[in-house]
Formats: C-alpha cells, structure tokens, sequence
C-alpha cells in the first residue's frame, strides 16, 4: 500500500467529526489490505507501532523533530519554531515548508510497510548516537514525503495524529469491512480485542480466515487481558437492589490494580490498570507469585497495597503509589514500602481459561489456586443479603483501610467482562455515606498563572471529562486547593509534554485559560457537589440548554492519577449520574450556579 493512500485517509478523517463516517472510511481503507498491510495500518491509526502494552516508544522530542524538519527542509531551525508556535502544530509546519521546498522529492514513493520499518528503526534507535540515528531516519522518510505525507509523519512522530480514530471506532470498521457490520460481528471483534488487548493481531485473524480467525485469539499468558470496571450505586439498598438482593461483598483496598500472568515455568509479567508492564517496580511480587499460585499457567487478578510489617495494617494509597515508577534502588523501597496483593479474579487457571465462568465458580477456583502468604492472599469477602449485612461489612472494610466496598455479581451470567463497564460489579465508597459525591478523576486541559505565593507557578487548572461518543474534554473545573508547595513546583515539568500553543481541538470549555494542554495528565479530586454552568461544559445541555456540569469547590486530593490515561479519566456520562444521583438524594442544591471560573 502506498503511504500516500494512508494520508489521504487521514485528512478525510481530520474533517470528519461524526463516529460513523469515521467507520466509513476507516472500513474503505481496510477492505483492500493483506493482513501484513492491514496490522500496521491498524497500529498506525491508534497513533502506534507495536500494542500499547509492549511499550514502544518512538522517543522523538519537539526538539528533535524540529530539526529534522529544518534539515529535510533547508529551513533555519527557529523559523520552524516560529512557524509552528503561530500554526499550534509542527505537522502543519511541515506541510507548508515541504510544500515549498525547491528541490524535487528524493527517491521512490512511500511504501507503508517501507515507513514502518523506518519508524521501528526510529524506536528501536537506543543510546550513544541515537538522537542523530533519529534525525537521519527521519531526515531521509521527509526527503521521500510530498506535504501531506509530511504532515501525518511528523505528527505521528510527535505522538499527536490527531484524526481522533479511537479504538471502538476501529472495532466498528474491521466490522465493517471483513464482517458485513452486523452486531454479533462486531461483538465478537471486541470481545477479541478485550481479550488479547491488540487490535493489529485481531485484524490479522480477520483478514487472513474473517469472524472464524477470532477463534484463534484467546488468553495468553503474558498478553494482558483489558481489564474488568465498575459501575456505582449511591446507597447500599440500591447495590442489593441491582444485585437481586444478594452479593458477594469484598473489601475495595485502595491501591494499584495488578494482572499477574504466571507462566508454566514460573515467569510472571505483572501488567498495570492501563495495561503496563509494572513488574520490574515489584520485584518481591514476582519473586513470591510463582510460590503462591498453586497451578500455573495462570492469569490473576489483585489489588496491590503497601503493608505495614509490623502490624500487618494496610497503608493508604500515597504509599504504594512510591514503588510506581521506581526504577533505582529498589532493594531499599522493598524494604521501605512492603506491598501485599489481594487477589479478587483469576481468568485463567491452570492453563484453562475461567474467566467465562460465573463469579461464585471463579471465586472458588481462585481460592484453590491460590496459598496465600504474607505478599499475596485472598481479597475479604463476605456475601450478605440485606442492608444491615452489607453496612456491618462496608464499616469492617473501612476499618481494614479500605476505602469502601466491592459488590460482585453471584447470577448466571456473572462472567468476567473484560474491557467493559458494568453493574455486575458496583462499587461503593465511603464517601457516599457521608453525602459527598465520589472523587473524579479530571484530565488537565489549561492551567492559570499564579499569583501571589504561587507568582512564577501555575495557581490553579482546568480539567475536564472525557466524553467517548464526542471524542471530547468537557472542562467541569478549576481546581487550585489541595496542592502543597513541591507539587505545585512539579507541576509545570509533569505538564510540559503536553503544552500547547493554541486551545486543542478536542477540548471545549467557556474559560480561557493561560496555558492550554492537550489531554494526557489525570488528577483526581473532590469536591462539595456537582451544579449547573454557564462555563463549564461537561454534558452540554443534558440538564439544561445552556450549560454544563460543574463540581463546587474542588479540592485536588493529592493524587496523579498516572495508572489512568486522558481517556481513561471520568465520563461525562458518570459525571451525569453522579450529579443525578445526587438529585435524588440528597436535597437539590439552590441551583445557584458557580462563579464562573469557580
Ligand atoms: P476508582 O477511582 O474508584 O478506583 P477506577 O475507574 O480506577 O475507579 P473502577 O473499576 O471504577 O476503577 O473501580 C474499581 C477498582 O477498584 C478496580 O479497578 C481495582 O483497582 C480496585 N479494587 C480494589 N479492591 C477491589 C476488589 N475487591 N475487586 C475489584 N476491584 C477492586
């Protein structure tokens, strides 16, 4: 395939907005391809070379993009960033400056599979001589680019394609193109991708044997399955009720969610919520796990928390959140930050997979798989039938350190729903009891200038919502309290991969902020309720034309929420529920609407 074709797709793309002329011509696009052509297609469009649990990373900096653009160009390097400050996007630079050069295009037209392979070289370009190993590479494929395959080269370099292809909508065109678009199709696609976590390997299966290929994708132990979520009730009477009065109550530790994957041979790959490889942060898990799972191969599912070694008292999250990202003297951390993981799901075990079975069968097999020990044991689990059951266990969890309670689903049908979101596992946090709403996690959008003590720094930030059916970042706040001094210090360097000079596209928000950001950091804070806005526009218009949600007086409660990407933050579907819950339960706010910026 030529790359030419992939670029014309992507500037359709670009102007289109709406998710079903986006599976149009993404399915146009597939339909012609082998399944070699057709994997890297599918890696591109999510901004990608390899799945994002192998965690290939192209490591080209601005700066190192700029100078490539400089030099396959002929232009001086502060022209390109002059350019692309006004523009807001270096692509666009490159499409005009390439659209300018004197000289003709260098060598033979760009193949894919021929940029692949130099995009691969490109990350797989590692220490001494690299950065220019980088440049050279790169230099050579904008030589060979006309404007438009410039444009999508170099923000696909950059991280930032911006044609707004999410994974769903991929889902939805493979359909399309290999399976006539039918519902049952398109589920069993997904259900593929849940499984195996990489889109490229579905669309292999289904463009070398169609539907019947999907058969071929199961578990894999070292693969990480995506992971199972949780709706909310606002009362435990609610969680009975949903639950058909009877459920499988555990504790809601607050941690660091781990998939273990054990193999035959003993080898464990530890996987994070967001699918990362944590395991080299948790050398004593994956020196214990091997020990205490019974029967492997085995895929398991827990929750990581710090561990107090002298009274056994588990510690609150700020704790273990210090072994993530570890990478240096982790001998002393261990010792420092002991951990435990509570095992609460097993999906594969002893080689077979389980994770189709109903959750009483899984819960059984997990405790036959498992000897527990002080690193890894079972999560607390009690089933109860009323409120007075599930209040005693809620308050016992709290006291353990939890910070609420899990409900799991007992019915036929209780399988383990990987990738989705659902009441078969409601969550409930202490918080509700207390009439406050559920912490949210918010992307960061912007960020106004401090002043005062905070002169120099950022005084405060605005997040927003993610809403996956848009594609968009509705900003519900400003959020300014709750920071102390370092983290405040800090922030600037933790934003400025995200910088950007002109309001991105996918954001909407009534305030102007000082600094724009494009989605990538998630905060999670709190706050005293939830009100309508005439500048925030988190689900526009869905209480009332005119205006968003917003959450009153937030307070950021001192944790980056960095096992969840901008995606991955609170919906403005659940900030809808929330605030609906709220309604219901507690005694409508004066509807008073906050001040703006508030
Ligand atoms: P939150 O911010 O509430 O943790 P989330 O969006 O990260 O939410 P949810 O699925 O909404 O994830 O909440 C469930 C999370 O709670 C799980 O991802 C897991 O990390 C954690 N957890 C703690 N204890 C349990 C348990 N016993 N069973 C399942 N999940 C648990």
């Amino acid at each position: 395939m030529r790359f030419a074709d992939l670029a014309a797709a992507y500037e359709r793309l670009e102007g289109t907005s709406g998710r079903l002329a986006m599976r149009s011509i993404l399915a146009e696009l597939f339909r012609p391809l082998g399944a070699g052509d057709l994997a890297k297609v599918v890696y591109l469009s999510q901004g990608l070379l390899r799945p994002e649990y192998e965690g290939v990373e192209l490591g080209v900096a601005d700066s190192l993009a700029r100078r490539a653009v400089a030099l396959a160009t002929g232009t001086e390097e502060p022209r390109v960033a002059t350019r692309s400050r006004e523009t807001g996007d270096l692509g666009t630079t490159t499409q005009e400056l390439v659209g300018g050069r004197s000289e003709a295009r260098a060598g033979a037209p760009l193949t894919v599979a021929g940029v692949y392979a130099d995009l691969e070289r490109i990350a797989s370009a590692k220490g001494e001589g690299s950065q220019e190993a980088k440049v050279r590479t790169l230099v050579e494929l904008l030589a060979r680019a006309s404007p438009l395959e410039a444009k999508f080269l170099v923000r696909f370099v950059l991280g930032t394609l911006r044609v707004g292809v999410r994974e769903m909508t991929i889902v939805d065109a493979l359909a399309e193109a290999f399976a006539s678009g039918t519902k049952e199709a398109r589920t069993r696609i997904e259900g593929a991708y849940n499984l195996s976590s990489d889109l490229g390997r579905v669309a292999t299966a289904l463009a070398e044997h169609g539907v019947a290929g999907l058969d071929t994708i199961g578990l894999t132990v070292g693969r990480p399955v995506r992971p199972m979520l949780a709706e909310r009730e606002p009362t435990l009477a609610e969680v009975l009720e949903r639950m058909g009065g009877r459920t499988a109550l555990e504790y809601k530790y607050d941690g660091l969610r781990v998939q273990a994957h054990v193999a035959a041979d003993g080898t464990v790959r530890l996987f994070s919520r967001r699918l990362e490889e944590i395991g080299a942060q948790f050398p004593d898990l994956v020196a214990e796990l091997p020990k205490a799972i019974v029967a492997p191969p085995a895929i398991v599912e827990g929750e990581c928390v710090s561990i107090d070694p002298d009274t056994d008292e588990i510690q609150p999250f700020q704790e273990v959140s210090r072994r993530r990202g570890r990478k240096h003297d982790l001998d002393r951390v261990q010792a420092e930050i002991p951990v435990c993981l509570f095992l609460f799901d097993i999906l594969l075990a002893g080689g077979r997979p389980v994770y189709a079975d109903d959750f009483p069968d899984r819960r059984r097999r997990l405790e036959a798989a498992v000897r527990p020990s002080d690193r890894v044991r079972l999560a607390t689990q009690r089933v109860v039938s009323d409120v007075a059951g599930a209040t005693e266990f809620l308050e016992e969890a709290v006291a353990a350190g939890g910070e609420g309670v899990m409900a799991k689903s007992l019915k036929t049908g209780s399988a383990y729903r990987a990738g989705a979101r659902g009441y078969w596992w409601i969550k409930y946090k202490r918080d509700y009891t207390e009439g406050l709403t559920d912490s949210i996690d918010g992307v960061v959008v912007g960020a106004f200038a401090g002043r005062g003590r905070r002169a120099g720094l950022f005084g405060a930030f605005l997040l927003a919502v993610y809403d996956p059916k848009r594609a968009r970042f509705e900003s519900f706040c400003k959020v300014g309290s709750g920071f102390d001094d370092a983290r405040l210090a800090e922030m600037p360097k933790r934003l400025a991969p995200f910088a950007s000079p002109v309001p991105p596209e996918e954001v909407e928000t009534g305030l102007a902020p000082d600094r724009w950001f494009r989605p990538g950091l998630v905060l999670e804070v709190q706050g005293a309720e939830l009100t309508l806005s005439p500048v925030h526009r988190a689900a526009p218009g869905a209480i009332r034309p005119g205006t968003g949600l917003a959450l009153r007086f937030p307070r950021f409660t001192g944790r980056i929420r960095d096992d969840k990407g901008p995606t991955e933050a609170t919906t403005a579907h659940e900030l809808l529920e929330l605030y609906r819950h709220q309604v219901r339960h507690a005694a409508p706010s004066s509807g008073a609407d906050p001040e703006p910026g508030d």
